[in-house]
């Protein structure tokens, strides 16, 4: 009989007051009981809707009827046919605008949890999980992946697992792309990343880090070095600024340095090599997802922050269930207020900032309402240190140094829907392709590009 309750089963979460003053994971996770509570709210529909919402297509109700049935490996077997990253997706994904939006519980009341039973059954899987996979015997074939965020990493482990040579070359210290410099270890623990790769360097998957193509060797010199295709999954890291006055006093950050600082650089701890300067008020420009991480970071680092966001609440791009944890844990949000200047001290320093109030206007061409000033609204805020979070697009570097490689108006480079670049045997997918995006899509065009790869050396 199945779990008729309009709400999901709650997620155990550390207090507010707690969380927002160290980084530890917020979401607790279900317990083995509560899982079972909330899989029986699935009710095992025979057209299976959610399905259609997962980018990676991943079988729903079977994987929760595992769930139900206490056969919770069985149910990680089925998640890992579809996605190689089934802790990180069941923790990060939008759910609420993929599978559980089309999720049928959710017509009168809330959608079955499937984000959170994902993260569950991969989280059972990945602490009973002693023994790693065994190289696989090599097809003869190398394939270089240029990239190791979860498209490449996705990619990878595809190729690798049909025998492939894969390295992967990635430019950081640290692979696993925005998963481990992006997103926070209070949403993203890095183990569970650092446990994904560890497995796909079991398979056979080489890794060189510190290694930036472009600079140290060409998408051409990979093939001259005898590999016969390059995936391109560099993603979309070069931030965006407003170009105002002020932006590049001591104090400005963009959001991607901000965290790289402290999430791949562990500059909160009192012996990092890259510490952050002290700032007691914080404001964090942007209204997306990477703007409630820096704000949730800033906080943690003992600031007083405001998000300040040129239109709404409503009309806000990050997660409601980012905002609300922000909200929670005490950031305060300036809303239909827009940054003109950064003021600075004699030293350069950042001493405030100066903002005007919006309003809202005519709907502009992407269907939202425009951020209209509002005359003599002007005001400054206290801050010394502002964290700008207006976007990214890729990074140059590889357009710039690959001849023939085609891109569109934003550095976004061109391909067909299986990856295909311009270059025969260059593939590329994730950010790099579709601009800033989500962690599914990029694994979901890894995937893709795994088996185009697969085809096009097998033709040759
Ligand atoms: P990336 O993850 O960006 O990885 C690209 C890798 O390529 C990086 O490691 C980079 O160092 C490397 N690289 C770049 N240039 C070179 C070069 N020339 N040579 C060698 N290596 C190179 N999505 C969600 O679904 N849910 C979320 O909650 C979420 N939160 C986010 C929070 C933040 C702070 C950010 C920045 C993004 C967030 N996203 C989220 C978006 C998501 O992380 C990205 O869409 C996804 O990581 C893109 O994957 P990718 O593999 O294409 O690129
Ligand atoms: Fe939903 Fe993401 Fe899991 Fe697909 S991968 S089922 S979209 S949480
Ligand atoms: Fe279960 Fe909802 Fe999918 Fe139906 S739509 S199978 S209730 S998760």
């Amino acid at each position: 009989m199945a779990n008729m309750s309009p709400k999901k089963a709650v997620m155990p979460h550390q207090p507010a007051e707690v969380r927002n003053k160290n980084f530890d994971e917020v979401a607790l996770g279900y317990t083995a009981q509560i899982a079972k509570e909330e899989a029986e709210r699935c009710l095992d529909c025979r057209h299976k809707p959610c399905v259609d919402g997962c980018p990676v297509r991943i079988d729903i109700p079977r994987f929760i009827k595992q769930i139900r049935e206490g056969d919770e490996e069985r149910a990680y077997r089925i998640l890992s046919l579809s996605t190689s990253l089934p802790a990180v997706c069941g923790r990060v994904c939008p759910q609420e605008s993929q599978c559980e939006q089309r999720c049928v519980r959710g017509l009168k009341g809330e959608p079955v949890a499937i984000g959170r039973l994902e993260r569950y059954v991969a989280d059972r899987h990945n602490e009973k999980a002693k023994v790693w996979p065994d190289p696989i015997a090599s097809n003869g074939h190398k394939v270089a992946i240029i990239g190791s965020g979860p498209s490449g990493l996705s990619c990878a482990g595809d190729l690798a697992r049909m025998g492939y040579e894969v390295t992967i070359f990635e430019a950081l210290h640290t692979p696993g792309g925005v998963l481990v410099y992006g997103i926070p270890e209070f949403r993203l623990p890095k183990a569970i990343v650092e446990k994904e790769i560890k497995g796909l360097t079991a398979l056979g998957v080489k890794i060189e880090t510190n290694s930036v193509v472009g600079k140290l060797i060409s998408v051409d010199e990979l093939f001259e070095e005898g590999f016969e295709a390059v995936y391109i999954a560099t993603g979309a890291g070069l931030p965006r600024f407003m170009n105002i006055p002020g932006e590049n006093l001591k104090g400005v950050y963009s959001a991607n340095e901000f965290l790289t600082r402290i999430n791949l650089m562990k500059a909160y701890l009192p012996d990092s090599d890259t510490p952050l300067r002290p700032a007691k008020h914080v404001a964090v420009v942007g209204g997306g997802n990477v703007a409630m991480d820096a704000a949730r970071c800033a906080k943690r680092l003992g600031a007083e922050v405001t998000v300040v966001y040129r239109r709404g609440l409503e009309e806000m791009p990050a997660r409601k269930e980012e905002i609300d944890h922000a909200m929670e844990e005490g950031i305060v949000f300036k809303t239909l207020c827009n940054p003109t200047e950064i003021l600075g001290d004699e030293h350069k320093n950042v001493m405030g900032m100066t903002c005007v109030e919006m309003e809202l206007g005519q709907p502009d061409e992407s269907g939202r309402r425009r951020p209209v000033v509002k005359e003599g609204s002007e005001f400054t805020l206290e801050v010394d240190a502002v964290i700008m979070s207006i976007g990214t697009s890729p990074n140059p570097l590889i357009r710039t140094t690959t001849p023939g490689l085609d891109t569109d108006r934003r550095g976004c480079i061109i391909t067909d829907r299986r990856g295909q670049t311009s270059r025969e045997g260059v593939f590329a997918g994730g950010d790099a392709v579709s601009g800033a995006a989500t962690v599914i899509l990029a694994m979901g065009a890894g995937k893709t590009a795994a088996a185009a790869i697969h085809e096009y050396i097998q033709s040759k």
